[in-house]
């Protein structure tokens, strides 16, 4: 298949709302990562996308929607949802609802359905042109999610018949995912923050899995169970990164240390980062621990499962794997 790379225009909108009815997949850009769609209602187009991602098929789509109207016709609303919406709709956040008649392909069986209205303008122009979409990020399954349409064809060149280039996104962590179908939960911290949310919904509790390796059951946010986010090189989080970086370097090692700044600038270039530890040919990415402050909290629970949960203590002896062979660097 020969994929196009077009700019967003009235033209490359409308062919992608064809190629969306007709049951194709479209990659479009939201604020927080690139989508890639499949029409919402129809089970066999969500399937694509499954198949073109390589992902686990218990893990639930999110369906994106261009208004409140919309979105009430396939979740059942709640006063929190009512609440949630006036304070952070359009936005970065991902409401699950008691499903209304989205199809079992999107939701994994589940009976909730993650929603979500993006605020980019052309995301909320695609969608209105093409009706709901179901859409996860649009990166192959466990690799980095894609903030640049360029990410997006590294990935999909060939796969897919269109990505729709809106530039760079700026948020640059998926959205955030809140439960509403029982007591208000966070599922996974995103663009809008968890301070926010508590403005909002005071009495929300935070899921297990946000900052630890922790069993799943199945309903509460299958996402966070896999691996996730990983480059080919290996990555780390350190609380001496410095110590860490200069050991690596001694030893050979092609290495890069990421020092954090503030934590909007930090989410928006992390993903961008991981992607391009792989075209260099890095052997290990180094990360200063984030702050849990913010939008930080986000880029910890993206880095903690890039890392595979591995934290280097200021001291401590860490064996890197390269190929056959052990390098002892000192953290
Ligand atoms: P992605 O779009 O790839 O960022 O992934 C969407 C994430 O939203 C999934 O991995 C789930 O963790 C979460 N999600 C979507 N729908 C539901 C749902 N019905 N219940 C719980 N979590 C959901
Ligand atoms: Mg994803």
């Amino acid at each position: 298949m020969n994929t196009r790379l077009e700019r967003i225009t009235e033209e490359s909108l409308a062919l992608g709302a064809e190629l969306i009815k007709s049951g194709e997949l479209v990659a479009f850009p939201t604020e927080t990562v690139y989508g890639l769609g499949a029409d919402a209602l129809n089970g066999q187009a969500v399937k694509k996308i499954f198949a073109a991602k390589g992902r686990p098929g218990d893990n639930p789509l999110i369906v994106h929607v261009a208004s409140k109207e919309q979105m009430m016709s396939l979740g059942y609303w709640n006063d929190n949802a009512e609440k949630v919406f006036n304070a952070f709709m359009p936005g970065p956040i991902t409401m699950v609802l008691k499903r209304k008649m989205v199809p079992d392909e999107v939701t994994a069986g589940l009976d909730s359905v993650g929603l979500r209205y993006p605020e980019h303008p052309d995301a909320q122009r695609f969608i209105s042109l093409a009706g709901p979409i179901a859409a996860p990020s649009a990166n192959i399954s466990g690799k980095p999610s894609p903030t640049s349409a360029q990410h997006v064809f590294d990935d999909f060149n060939g796969k897919i018949p269109l990505v729709l280039d809106g530039g760079e996104c700026g948020v640059g962590v998926e959205s955030t995912v809140i439960s509403l179908v029982e007591a208000p939960i966070l599922l996974r911290p995103g663009g809008v923050t968890l301070e926010q949310l508590v403005r909002v919904l005071p009495d929300i509790t935070v899921h297990d899995a946000v900052l630890a390796n922790v069993k799943l059951d199945a309903a509460a946010s299958p996402g966070m169970k896999y691996k996730h986010y990983a480059p080919i090189a290996r990555v780390v989080i350190a609380k001496n990164g410095e110590g860490l970086y200069r050991s690596a370097l001694e030893k050979g090692v092609k290495v890069v240390y990421y020092r954090k700044q503030d934590d909007v600038t930090d989410a928006r270039n992390l993903f961008a980062r991981l992607r391009r530890a792989d075209e260099d040919g890095l052997q290990l990415v180094i990360f200063e621990m984030p702050n849990k402050e913010g939008i930080g909290l986000s880029v910890a629970n993206r880095l903690l499962r890039a890392s595979a949960f591995t934290v280097i203590e200021k001291g401590e002896v860490f064996s890197l794997l390269l190929g056959g062979d052990t390098v002892e660097l000192q953290g």
